[in-house]
């Protein structure tokens, strides 16, 4: 029977703004994604029966219905219920590459790249439009890990707008391996701490339209990576860094070696740092390893890329 093997990249977070409470619960946001490079692989194979298993070489990642690549194919068989009992269930394994609970919408992007494994499976043709309004009902990042590349996302950060591609960026990322931050933790304790500033719904468009003309869409769209390095922004950075030093360690190592810019993706716990060149990227993670011998920390260095999910056999 036919499968299909997948890449799901990470994405990192350029731009983070929280402008207030929505009706359904969630934050309005007004974000800055970025594909990288690091990205794990879903191979999805059809099984014959109506099961759905999920494998996964990573013991934190939950392998029952908890696990995104799961409910991606729940929702398409609830969607598509003729082709769910014509191909049958799925057989999935992740091949877990990008941290855990990290910030970088891990099971997002693997939840995105099983909606177009089924989608090629059950041979659906589906629109990205399409394939995006069904990511958007598993989760805010999935419509932007089928996309990738480089996006300007509103609402819950499921309204996209694609920008300029960056391709020429490396990326360093630190992550303590025993960490992980709850991300409705972080909104929320953003909320108990910050909820009195927050705009009322009648001026969330304002700010939304003023965004476009802000410095970091300038520096976007004139690929002027000094001045993207010098504008990246998170909110999310008030609640998590006074909570865990460990990250703000990371973030002020980083500072203190000149980089491009640093900053905390997402939710975090991973803090990045940009670089023009592979060579440059290279020796800021020596120069981190050294700063901070210890084994628990993880360093990566990548890409910024422009894509999504890919198809690779
Ligand atoms: P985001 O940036 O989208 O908030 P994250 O990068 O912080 O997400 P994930 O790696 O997606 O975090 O994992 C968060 C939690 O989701 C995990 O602790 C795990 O219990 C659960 N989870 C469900 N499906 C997956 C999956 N396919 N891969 C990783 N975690 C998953």
């Amino acid at each position: 029977m036919r499968s299909y093997s997948l890449l799901a990249p990470a994405k990192i977070n350029l731009y983070l703004e929280i402008l207030g409470d929505r009706p359904d619960g969630f934050h309005e946001l007004i974000m800055v994604l970025q594909s990288v490079d690091l990205a794990d692989r879903i191979d999805i194979r059809a099984n014959g029966s109506q099961t759905i298993h999920v494998r996964c070489n990573h013991p934190q990642v939950p392998i029952d219905s908890s696990n995104l690549a799961y409910q991606a194919v729940a929702l398409m068989s609830q969607h598509f219920p003729e082709q769910f009992a014509r191909f049958g269930g799925v057989d999935i394994y992740i091949d877990k590459q990008i941290p855990v609970g990290a910030g970088m919408a891990g099971g997002s992007s693997n939840g995105a790249a099983v909606l177009v494994g089924i989608d090629l499976l059950w041979k659906l043709g589906l629109t990205h439009d399409e394939l995006q309004t069904l990511g958007a009902q598993l989760g805010s990042d999935v419509p932007f890990c089928i996309a990738g590349g480089t996006a300007l996302a509103t609402g819950r950060g499921e309204k996209l707008d694609s920008l300029p591609g960056l391709d020429n960026l490396y990326v360093v990322l630190a992550k303590y391996r025993s960490l992980s931050v709850s991300t409705p933790w972080a909104y929320k304790t953003y909320r108990q701490r910050f909820g009195d500033s927050y705009l009322s719904k009648s001026a969330f468009e304002e700010r939304q339209k003023q965004i476009h003309a802000a410095p970091m869409m300038a520096a976007i769209a004139h690929r002027d990576s000094p001045q993207i390095g010098k504008l990246l922004y998170n909110d999310l950075e008030k609640v998590v860094l006074p909570e865990y030093p460990q990250v703000l360690e990371l973030r002020e190592t980083f500072e203190k070696m000149g980089t491009l810019g640093t900053m905390m993706s997402g939710s975090g716990p991973t803090v990045f740092a940009l670089a023009e060149s592979l060579a440059e990227a290279r020796a800021i993670r020596e120069k981190m390893q050294t700063a901070i011998p210890n084994p628990d920390l993880e360093l990566w260095v990548t890409k910024f890329r422009q894509s999504g999910i890919q198809v690779v056999d």
